[in-house]
Order: structure tokens, then sequence, then C-alpha cells
């Protein structure tokens, strides 16, 4: 590796990583160098973004069918991932499930909790303990370095109404990976929340497309325009670099300038 940004020689995996936030990751750390191994639940997703990520020259990239809800899927995608290519040095866990309309709390139903805990925050947890039993393992003969980084939101700090369910799956995120963060940092591993603000995707399309809801953010978000996933390369690329080894337990807050305004 020839500077603290070049990542050849590692290798990331993503979750979602087949489109949105997670494929804009994905695409700057092709380019910086880095092997991706993408995860998402659809096939043909997964296959239209791998062929954008080999794409660019010399990308190395591979996916991976695996949902995260199913600890026997990660298991096996993992296992996967590691006879192809051999390590593990990053786990980006950004799949995760919307809100899917708002609801207000007194008619929230057990079913639609557990659902958004069972991927938005028990799927981090199945991705972690594997990536993390893998990466200490390797701190233990001898290699020490590790990066975890789930995708929080901005929901996660702000009162979100009728969101609750998905604002307390990502707070919890922040929660976990400050301790992951405390607990780990003696094998090289450093955790690290990001924190998106409104950023254009399938997740957001039906929002961002509604001209009431654009009117009434836009002129609340600083830069003049909502995020786009390539606005996610840089800090994917940094993290995952040596140049931020010492930057851990902290929450990246991506927002256009939003929470400051
Ligand atoms: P997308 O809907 O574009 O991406 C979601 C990704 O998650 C897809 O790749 C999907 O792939 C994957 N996914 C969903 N459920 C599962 C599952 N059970 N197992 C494996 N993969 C799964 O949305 P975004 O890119 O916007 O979202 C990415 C992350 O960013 C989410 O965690 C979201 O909460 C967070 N976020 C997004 C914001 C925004 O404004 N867009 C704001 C704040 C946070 P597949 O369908 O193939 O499984």
């Amino acid at each position: 590796m020839n500077s603290d940004f070049d990542l050849t020689g590692r290798v990331a995996v993503i979750t979602g990583g087949n489109g949105g936030i997670g494929l804009g990751m994905a695409d700057a750390l092709v380019r910086a160098g880095c092997t991706v191994s993408i995860w998402g639940r659809n096939e043909e997703k997964n296959k239209k973004a791998l062929e954008q990520l080999k794409s660019h020259n010399g990308g190395k990239a591979e996916a991976r069918v695996c949902d995260v809800t199913k600890r026997a899927s990660i298991e096996d995608a993992m296992k996967a991932t590691l006879d192809a290519q051999g390590r593990v040095d990053g786990c980006f866990a950004n799949a995760g499930i919307g809100g899917g309309g708002r609801r207000p709390f007194i008619d929230r139903s057990e079913d639609e909790w557990r659902t958004m805990f069972q991927t938005n925050l028990d799927g981090v947890f199945h991705v972690f303990q594997v990536a993390a039993r893998h990466m200490v393992e390797r701190a233990k003969a001898g290699d020490p370095f590790g990066r975890l980084v789930p995708t929080s939101s901005l929901a996660s700090i702000f009162g979100t109404a009728q969101n609750e369910h998905y604002a307390a799956t990502k707070a919890s995120l922040n929660a976990l990976s400050r301790a992951l963060a405390v607990e780990l940092a003696r094998y090289g591993i450093t955790a690290n929340s990001i924190l998106p603000g409104w950023i254009r995707s399938d997740m957001t399309a039906g929002v961002l497309g509604n001209d009431k809801f654009v009117n009434a953010v836009l002129p609340r978000v600083p830069v003049r325009r909502f995020g786009e996933p390539s606005d996610f390369g840089g800090i994917a690329v940094y993290l995952m670099s040596k140049a931020s080894s010492y930057h851990t337990a902290d929450t990246f807050v991506i927002d256009g300038g939003y929470t400051a305004f």
C-alpha cells in the first residue's frame, strides 16, 4: 500500500451493498483498490451492482445473496467470502428497512416493531459478531486491523414522530458501535457509525418525490440539495484506511448541514 488511502489488499463486506448508500460506499472503496463483497437478498440487484463495480479499471468485487435477519445466511456469506478472499478487514452493516409509512405509536403493531428490530438491529448484531470473531482471531495471530461501521440515521438523534421503531433501532446502533469501539480497540478494531441525512435512494424515492415535502425540507438543508449515495464514498474510504486508525467511537453526520441549521 503506497499511501494511507490506498486500500489495495483490504477486503470490505457491505450489507445492503447492491443499491443506494451501500453501493455508493462500495463504488468508492473499489476505486481506492479495496476488494468489496456486497451482500443483499435480491440476486438481480446484486448482479447489476456487481457489473457497475467491475466496470472500474481493475475493480475487484463479488456479491453474496444474504438475508441479515438470518444468522445462518450471514455465516454462509461470511464463509464464502473468506474462502474466496482470505480475509475481511471491514464490515459496513448498512442493510436496513425504513418505516414503511408513518403511524401513530399507539397504533404500532408488535409485528411491525419486531420486523424493524430483526433487520435494523438484530441483523447488525449478527453480521458484526461474525465479522468480529474473524478480526479478533486474526489480531491474535499478529494481524490487528478491523473496521465496524453501521449505517445509523439522523433519526437516532432527532425526535422523529410516528417512526419510533426505526429511530429506536438506529439509536441502538450508535450505542452498539461506541461499546464495541471500547471493547475491541486492543485488537486494532475501530467502530464508528454513519448518520445520513436525506439521501436519494429506493428507500426515500416516495418522500423525496413529493413536492410538498421537498419544498418544506430542502430550504433547511444548507448545501441546498439532498444527498446522493456517492456522498458516502469519502467516509467509507477514510474509515477503511489506516489514516483512521486513531478515530473510533464516533458518529459521522453526513447531512449537508441539516442538523446545524
Ligand atoms: P435502499 O433501500 O436503497 O437500500 C437498502 C439496502 O438494504 C438494499 O441493498 C437491500 O438489498 C438491503 N436489505 C434490506 N433488508 C435486507 C435484509 N434483510 N438482508 C440483506 N439486505 C437487506 O436504502 P438506502 O440506501 O437509503 O439505505 C441504506 C441504509 O441507510 C439503511 O440502513 C437506512 O436505514 C439508512 N439511512 C438512509 C437514509 C436515506 O435518506 N436514504 C437516511 C438515514 C439512514 P436487498 O433488497 O437486495 O436485500
